[in-house]
């Protein structure tokens, strides 16, 4: 395409909307609780093409719904040429991550509903290497986690929230009705003692690997954790964008990377070469967000080893159909661009 395309296009029109999302449990993890996440969802129109974008703004990153809308509503796009993706999203300040993020998404939908063919091919990548993704246990009594888990018995990976007491006994319970593979989440609920502690006490209930055990900014008592536990420890706090990759070589065994913490697509492909690397393993994840994000998220599992996109599968609204799930097998769509179409029954 010639950059003159983009001149004679009228010009591009921004529309923006908050989705306020259900959650099929209040979601608790060891910082904060949750019935209902709201996100920002962008839609970019040119020349008789809608594109999609969507952000899940992380308040612990000091982002916000109202934040991302304000920067993208006044985005200066006449006369851009929106095949330039990295020029385009530096109209957004370097840290607006989330609104990047949106931004990010809506150039690759555009780009391959503009050329009929879907993202992951625009990436190269073969979508038989999609992976199966973990599906996630809040934190609750035990009662409620007895129950959550056997609702998700039929699933191979669980994602277990920790961090806030009652370690042994919340596995103890999980153990009695679910026999797959588990990986846990402490979202800096530990302290690096504390966390060596717990992982040589959870060793026996056949763990995969701990998230996020202390909290984020110490690379040298992650390493001192990874160190002393028997469990491989992975960041996600820690691994925002590419600039934190490099600080965390030989103290941790892998990165959880999402798209709206580090800017998108693009920002991600960055990370997950970097990581690899430095000999991290990756795991693609995911906030509370529609199929919009989390089908943009699945698009770039066969670049990953770990997979944790099951934020369409907690909500009961979503307003959107996209990445599939055969058990907990993505199935990417061969829709163009991200394949994200508006659900039938909303
Ligand atoms: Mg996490």
């Amino acid at each position: 395409m010639s950059s003159s395309t983009a001149t004679h296009e009228s010009p591009p029109s921004i529309a923006l909307e908050q989705l306020a999302l259900h959650l099929r449990h209040t979601f608790t993890i060891a910082r904060a609780s949750e019935d209902v996440a709201t996100t920002v969802l962008l839609t970019v129109k040119v020349g008789g093409v809608a594109a999609l974008g969507e952000a899940s703004p992380i308040q612990r990153y000091n982002e916000s719904v109202e934040q991302v809308a304000e920067l993208l509503q006044r985005l200066p796009l006449n006369g851009v040429d929106l095949w330039r993706f990295d020029d385009v999203i530096d109209l957004l300040p370097v840290h607006a991550y989330a609104a990047r993020c949106a931004l990010d998404l809506a150039l690759h939908d555009l780009a391959g509903k503009r050329v009929g063919i879907p993202v992951y091919k625009l990436l190269g990548l073969n979508p038989e290497r999609a992976l199966e993704t973990s599906f996630t246990i809040g934190i609750a009594d035990l009662d409620k986690t007895v129950e959550k888990t056997k609702e998700a018995r039929h699933l191979p990976i669980l994602k277990v929230k920790l961090g806030s007491g009652n370690e042994i006994e919340t596995l103890e319970a999980i153990r009695s009705v679910y026999s797959g593979r588990i990986r846990l989440d402490a979202n800096e609920g530990w302290t690096p003692q504390g966390a060596v502690s717990m992982l040589k006490a959870l060793k026996r209930f056949d763990i995969e690997f701990c998230e996020q055990p202390i909290d984020a900014g110490h690379p040298e008592q992650l390493r001192f954790v990874k160190e002393h536990s028997p469990i491989p420890i992975f960041v996600d706090e820690d691994s925002r964008t590419l600039t934190d990759i490099a600080r965390l070589h030989g103290c941790v065994d892998g990165i959880n990377i999402k798209l709206v913490k580090c800017g998108g697509i693009r920002a991600a492909i960055a990370m997950i070469h970097a990581a690899r690397a430095l000999g991290m393993k990756i795991m693609i994840g995911c906030m509370i967000e529609s199929s919009v994000l989390a089908t943009a998220a699945a698009h770039l599992t066969p670049l990953a080893d770990y997979a944790d996109i099951d934020g369409p599968l907690l909500i009961t609204d979503d307003p959107f159909v996209g990445v599939r799930y055969e058990g907990a097998r993505l199935r990417l769509p061969d829709g163009p661009g991200l394949g994200v179409v508006p659900s039938p029954s909303t």
